[in-house]
């Protein structure tokens, strides 16, 4: 009989490659079950480049990289824009390579006797059909997002999408459980098209059709945050793992090896942490826009404006190529910008953000609402002013504000009065009342990964589901 023997397949990005990174290395603590872990090229060098992955999993050696191309050309600056293009190439050029390696090996020892994709990977039911082994999608996204995702075809037919007139403040009814919270503009982005015959809408409608077709569904969440939403995606797929917050779960199962972990693909600037052990409690603001979102120079200098305006202290990841045009043409930052930040602020170009989330400074946080960098947040206690870039963000921006009531919703508005009053509003005026709320939320995560807690034991289930399934 086979060994068990997992094939995990992110999408090329950096939130779904430390998700499903996570999740080798919790699965690799069982020796008995082998990893092989499918990289692009572009993702695994940078993981060379800026991480300490190769030595961190040399401990394991049950574990195995393997890598192939995503048919991008080197300069592709693959972010937010290029999305498209990524999983474009991931389908034209990494799938056939992928269900070539699957199809070799299911003849001898080192088979794949289960495979672990992102949930936008429709090629994979397919390719696990015809190896006559189980699919376990993970989408590394937000279950109320991807209930939403499930939703469109749904909200085409009832006349909801493309949106009648422009009223982005009206209530859309046609999510089931969502009746009431959801406006047309926390829909996701792609759902404020006016022509639904593009792309990216025909792919979700197409993912949807395959999310169910998969043995089982991995979700990085916990039950006490969207319970409701999980009872909802049961239904539909009775097989879920709800495994998260999935860091916070891997700090608890290695607790023992402390030292923080990363799979940056970019270079963390650790002078930040010095910068903030120099700052009083819950002082500090972190701002971050994630990986892939961009701003223009007009926003970056409102997000400024707004920052300098609110007298907090703020500690801002500004990423490289994320303001765009700004390489090519730099801007005249005003002295008054400049002063002040010397003063209050510290510039980092990358950040250990769950590092910097955990740290005692840290008051509030300025996020793309991301749901890696949202689940950190509601994972570490810290309020958050969420201003979504696209697609899930838009989702989990109204879930945190208006659901979980863990922070404010800037979404579609970037002035420098509005971000100063809400900056205000979380980090001074209502501070006290915003972070006994997230302490709540952060005690429930904690909780849910701890020995008998409902994504502890969804955990161990899945554990045990993979050790059976062998060939
Ligand atoms: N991140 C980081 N340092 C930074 C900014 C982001 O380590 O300076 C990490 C963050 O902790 C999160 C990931 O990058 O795990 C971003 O994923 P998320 O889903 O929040 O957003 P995306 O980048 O996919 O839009």
């Amino acid at each position: 009989m086979a060994v068990p023997h997992v094939f995990i397949f992110p999408l090329p990005l950096q939130g779904p490659v430390n998700c499903m990174l996570k999740l080798a290395e919790l699965l690799c603590l069982h020796q008995e079950i082998h990893v092989t872990f499918i990289n692009t090229e572009y993702i695994h060098q940078r993981l060379l480049n800026y991480t300490d992955v190769l030595i961190r999993f040399a401990k394991y050696p049950n574990f195995k990289f393997v890598t192939i191309p995503d048919g991008l050309p080197e300069d592709n600056p693959r972010n937010g824009e290029q999305v498209g293009k990524i999983i474009e190439g991931v389908e034209k050029v990494s799938s056939p390579l992928f269900r070539e390696m699957v199809m070799m090996t299911t003849t001898n020892y080192c088979a794949p006797t289960c495979l672990i994709v992102d949930g936008i990977f429709t090629f994979a039911v397919d390719i696990a059909k015809d190896a006559k082994i189980p699919l376990l999608y993970f989408d590394t996204i937000s279950p109320c997002a991807i209930w939403t995702y499930l939703a469109v075809p749904k909200l085409i037919e009832d006349g909801e999408i493309p949106f009648k007139g422009n009223d982005l403040d009206a209530l859309v009814n046609s999510v089931s459980g969502m009746e009431g919270v959801m406006r047309r503009r926390d829909l996701p982005s792609y759902c404020r098209a006016t022509d639904l015959d593009i792309p990216i809408i025909q792919h979700i409608i197409k993912q949807g059709k395959h999310i169910v077709q998969a043995q089982a569904l991995i979700l990085n969440t916990f039950e006490a945050l969207e319970g409701p939403i999980l009872s909802q995606f049961r239904a539909l797929c009775p097989n879920i793992y709800a495994i998260g917050p999935l860091h916070t779960q891997m700090k608890a199962k290695l607790a023992s090896q402390s030292l923080p972990t990363s799979n940056s693909l970019w270079k963390e600037d650790m002078s930040c942490i010095d910068w903030l052990n120099k700052q009083p409690n819950k002082s500090v603001l972190f701002v971050s826009i994630g990986s892939l979102a961009t701003m223009s120079k007009a926003q970056f200098l409102e997000f400024w404006y707004g920052l300098v305006n609110s007298k907090t202290r703020f500690l801002w990841v500004q990423r490289p190529g994320s303001i765009i045009g700004l390489e090519d043409d730099d801007i005249n930052v005003p002295m008054e910008l400049v002063e002040s930040t010397k003063e209050r602020g510290c510039i980092v170009s990358w950040a250990p953000q769950e590092e910097v989330l955990a740290h005692p400074s840290i008051g509030g946080f300025l996020t793309h609402c991301g749901w890696n960098s949202t689940l950190e947040s509601i994972a570490e206690g810290v309020p958050m002013i969420c201003w979504p870039y696209f697609v899930d963000q838009q989702v989990n921006s109204r879930y945190v504000g208006e659901v979980w009531k863990l922070g404010l919703d800037m979404k579609d508005v970037c002035d420098r009065a509005t971000i100063e009053r809400m900056v205000i509003e979380v980090m001074d005026v209502k501070k006290i009342e915003f972070l006994e709320r997230a302490k709540q939320m952060s005690n429930l995560a904690i909780a849910s990964v701890g020995e008998g807690g409902a994504s502890y034991q969804d955990l161990e289930r899945l554990i045990e589901d993979i050790r059976l399934m062998r060939i």
